[in-house]
């Protein structure tokens, strides 16, 4: 049986004005024409989700973060219930950007994922180690990141959620992981979640994220590469020529 593959567009704090996200969503969803295979997700910064929103057909709409409140006094935030009343399906939570430069911590991050359940999101956790590093240092850092992100979270609960490994040296830095170092990490992820959740069978699926482009998207899902289930693009995603050439690479590989 062939499966889905998931590839997820985070625009980061990008365009700069309402009219090119638009633009911007128009060309990706006339790009996915006739894709088969993979689920896309577009994730535009808060105020371009509506209008953006509008223009997906094909492609799923997704928020960069929420906030787990409903409503009231907490300036600058947005609720999932704001969110609620868009077509957001997907969450992006814990990313690196925002653990490096909000200072966001694996308990905030674990609110943020519980409150994104209860609404009824796909919870996407990223999660990824700040540098090089030796397996065991690697797989600590891995352990940290997810037994706290996922703590009081049952396998149950995240039943539909996503882990997108994104190593934070890879992230918009043109140096992308190897497929094989993506695989390495695709195992420890799933022995730690096969840990924490006390089962032998993990099928959260595992994307991979940092400096994909349409020339690499393909080894990172192959069964023979990667064996990831799909990618976290940033920067690629504001070029709608190379976003469609990774989407349409990787729906060519057939993953079992
Ligand atoms: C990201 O920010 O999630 C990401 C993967 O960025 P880039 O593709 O630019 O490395």
């Amino acid at each position: 049986m062939t499966k889905k593959l998931l590839v997820i567009a985070n625009w980061k704090m990008n365009p700069d004005s309402p009219g090119r996200a638009v633009r911007l969503a128009k060309e990706v969803e006339k790009g996915l024409r006739g894709v088969k295979n993979v689920s896309v997700v577009i994730a535009p910064p808060y105020p371009f989700l509506e209008s953006a929103g509008r223009a997906l057909k094909r492609a799923k709409l997704g928020a960069q973060d929420l906030f787990w409140q409903n409503v009231g006094p907490y300036t600058g935030e947005v609720s999932w219930r704001q969110l609620k009343h868009l077509k957001v399906k997907y969450v992006i939570l814990g990313h690196s950007e925002r653990r490096i430069h909000l200072g966001e911590t694996d308990q905030v991050i674990n609110k943020k994922i519980k409150a994104a359940i209860k609404a009824g999101f796909i919870p996407v956790l990223a999660v990824g180690e700040q540098k090089r590093m030796s397996n065991k240092k690697m797989h600590r850092a891995l352990l940290r990141q997810l037994s706290g992100d996922l703590a009081g979270v049952s396998a149950r609960a995240f039943r539909k959620g996503v882990i997108a490994y994104e190593p934070v040296w890879a992230i918009g830095t043109g140096l992308s992981a190897t497929p094989r170092h993506a695989k390495k990490a695709l195992g420890m992820i799933k022995e730690i979640l096969a840990g924490l959740w006390k089962t032998k069978k993990v099928s959260t699926p595992v994307l991979y994220g940092g400096s994909v482009k349409a020339g690499n998207a393909a080894a990172f899902v192959s069964t023979k590469g990667g064996a990831m289930q799909g990618m976290l693009v940033g920067g690629a995603s504001l070029k709608p020529k190379e976003f469609i050439g990774i989407v349409r690479n990787s729906s060519s590989i057939n993953v079992k």
